[in-house]
């Protein structure tokens, strides 16, 4: 694997934009590039981004292009930031090559946990969106019509009404919430979203 892969392997690009003062809002920022106001920016696969500049960066072409460094330069500075021990322009000896491979195969790990991650993130969004739009049709549908209707309202209706602004404080958390929340909303609501779904598939 050459220096520039090693890299985009082994190194988050959350914390490249961290160490550049950039607050992540969910997955999107504001450009670092062309410093736009707004979060027009976004990370995905390992990578940053932006719509309006319409490019993407790893963070060895982020850094080289903030700091105005070569990409050999900037290979070379995130070496030495993150303690990678990569050997940078000369051969390494056996023993830094097997360590090397260590830590790389322990990154290739990680990062094959966060595409999965990533994937759970995708599919519990559209799971809850749609049931979110489920439930507000339901609040519509099944309203009770008068007083009388009241002692025998219709459960989806009751439904509805208790779990409407639940569904939305989750979707709000998977859109908004840094890495971390999320992460946590996995470990305590990854069950209750399997259930969610199944609520779905019967609900016809
Ligand atoms: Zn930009």
């Amino acid at each position: 694997m050459d220096i520039f892969a090693e890299i985009r392997e082994r190194v988050p690009i959350e914390q490249v934009l961290s160490s550049y003062g950039l607050q992540l809002h969910g997955k999107r920022c504001k450009c670092p590039v062309h410093h736009g106001e707004h979060l027009s920016a976004s990370v995905y696969n390992n990578k940053l981004h932006c719509f309006k500049c319409n490019q993407s960066w790893d963070a060895v072409a982020l850094v080289a292009e903030l700091d105005k460094l070569s990409p050999v330069d900037a290979a070379k500075q995130i070496n030495d930031q993150y303690f990678l021990g990569l050997t940078i322009g000369r051969a390494a000896t056996p023993e830094e090559r097997s360590r090397q491979q260590e830590a790389a195969k322990a990154a290739r790990k990680r990062r094959e946990l966060d595409q999965a991650f990533q994937a759970w993130e995708q599919r519990t969004w559209a799971t809850l969106s749609r049931y979110y739009r489920l439930l507000k049709q339901w609040r519509r549908d099944y309203a009770p019509d008068g007083p009388d209707d009241l002692d025998r309202l219709d459960p989806r209706y009751v439904e509805a009404v208790k779990r409407l602004d639940y569904i939305g404080y989750c979707l709000d958390t998977l859109e908004n919430q840094n890495i971390e929340w999320r992460k946590l909303f996995w470990r305590t609501h990854r069950i209750e979203v399997n259930q969610i779904e199944l609520r779905i598939q019967h609900a016809g």
